[in-house]
């Protein structure tokens, strides 16, 4: 049989760079993440438009519209 296939997996505590902590599993212990699903865009929805209002900014200056 082989060995060591199966680590030993421990609850880890993962600490997000916005503050927001929780639990998971991990065989690594702690984590340290930069972005997680309480301060990523795609879960909050606050989004960045920039791109988006840029475009319309050149197709009313385009059809002079103001
Ligand atoms: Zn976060």
């Amino acid at each position: 049989m082989k060995q060591g296939i199966h680590p030993e997996y421990k609850e880890a505590t993962v600490t997000c760079a916005c503050g927001n902590t929780f639990k998971t599993g991990s065989v690594k212990g702690d984590l340290r993440v930069e972005i997680c699903s309480e301060c990523h865009p795609f879960f909050t929805g606050r989004q960045k438009f920039a791109e988006r209002g840029g475009r319309v900014e050149k197709f009313k200056k385009k059809y002079n519209m103001d």
